[in-house]
């Protein structure tokens, strides 16, 4: 039996006025999403305990079947895992974006979209005159765009960090002060000093003066949270007996699944932003569903439409993911014979607030075994079904598997 995972980032939100009262999802045109709600079960899922920030890393260990309260040890060191950082049992991952700060204020967490060669530029100088030799133990490391990392190796009994280490992810404040959301708590005077040293290296760098001098937003501050050692978690295939394989533009999310023992499928175009080549994707799944039991294709384009507010470009989006990656994926699976599909969202991203939230996301799975709910999919719909709800929405994966 074959299994094909689809995660539309964020997807999940309110009624929308400029939608004429309907949700993202209701006001998308998904003819293949809502064929897997109705010839199979639709339900709902809570992918963010109660003490965690919804956040991609929690939701998506939870989506992939870990318990976020057993395996979850920050953001960073799930990303390290992804980017081929090896953390040793003292070392520290510390996520590190590159961002635009105006009057203050965290205006831009993504610094304009800068790109990943850009972002390179920045994080070698940061590497060079704030890392070692100068500070032993301190490495920058480049990774996709605005996101980046910091590494602290460790020694042993040393704790750099602590529980009540709290850091603030910039996406979360759009426009707010940043000076409210400096770190606090153990190893904070540190990271603070990191973090204006840093901003005063990037800011006048040769980098953002050609961006100024385009007229696109500079990356003129670095901003550092996500701490956290690395995780062990058990592998996929000991778990479930299943072969599985990550396709995602998104370093955190192939970290779950490279932590998770699943192989990493790079897919040249998909840049974890609109402009993603989604086809690609769509084939790159499809052709991966030959060699893999567990195929898991996550789009990030519907949370960053998000993040900007603009609901046309969310409906957009997830309009795309239904015609050139469930389509695709939903005919592959029927070729295969036995197989189940799931679609769902990690977690809400609100048009409203332009942030993650820690509300239920709906899903719909279809497939072997599976009976038909004949509801379309999309929030109000899934309420209406009176579903399954995973409270802890990792049991949403035994139940997928149908264990
Ligand atoms: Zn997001």
């Amino acid at each position: 039996m074959k299994y094909v995972i689809v995660i539309p980032d964020g997807a999940a939100d309110e009624p929308q006025a400029s939608l004429g009262g309907q949700t993202p999802l209701q006001a998308a045109n998904t003819p293949e999403m809502d064929a897997v709600a109705m010839e199979g079960v639709l339900g709902r899922s809570r992918n963010v305990p109660d003490r965690f920030l919804p956040a991609s890393d929690v939701a998506t260990l939870s989506l992939f079947g870990y318990d976020p309260e057993v395996y979850y040890t920050g953001r960073a060191p799930l990303e390290a895992a992804a980017m081929g950082i090896p953390l040793g049992l003292d070392d520290w991952a510390i996520r590190c974006n590159l961002i635009h700060v105006d009057d203050g204020r965290l205006t831009d967490f993504t610094a304009g979209h800068i790109s990943s060669e850009e972002g390179l530029e920045l994080l070698h100088a940061l590497d060079r005159v704030i890392g070692m030799p100068r500070r032993p133990g301190i490495e920058f490391h480049p990774g996709v765009s605005y996101r980046n990392l910091l590494v602290y190796r460790g020694r042993p009994f040393e704790h750099p960090f602590d529980s009540d280490t709290v850091t603030t992810p910039p996406h979360d404040k759009p426009n707010e002060p940043a000076i409210d959301h400096l770190p606090v708590g153990t190893g904070s005077e540190m990271l603070r000093e990191l973090m204006k040293l840093g901003s005063d290296l990037v800011a006048h760098h040769p980098v953002n003066v050609a961006r100024a001098a385009q007229g696109k937003r500079t990356a003129n501050a670095i901003w550092l949270w996500g701490q956290g050692k690395a995780p062990s978690l058990k592998p996929f295939k000991e778990l479930h007996g299943l072969k599985g394989a990550i396709i995602s533009a998104v370093d955190l999310v192939r970290g779950v699944g490279q932590l998770a023992g699943w192989d990493r499928i790079d897919v040249v175009g998909a840049t974890g932003y609109l402009d993603t080549d989604y086809a690609a994707k769509g084939r790159a799944g499809v052709e991966a569903l030959d060699r893999y039991d567990v195929v898991c294709v996550h789009v990030e384009a519907s949370d960053e439409a998000s993040h900007e507010g603009r609901a046309d470009a969310k409906v957009e989006a997830l309009e795309r993911i239904d015609r050139e990656i469930v389509g695709p994926l939903r005919r592959a699976l029927k070729q295969h014979g036995e197989g189940r599909i799931l679609v769902s969202p990690d977690h809400a991203t609100l048009l409203r607030t332009k942030a993650h939230d820690r509300v239920w996301v709906p899903w719909a799975m279809s497939g072997t075994g599976l009976p038909p709910s004949g509801f379309t999919y999309n929030e109000p719909a899934a309420l209406a079904a009176g579903g399954p709800f995973h409270d802890q929405g990792f049991r949403l994966m035994d139940a997928f598997l149908g264990r």
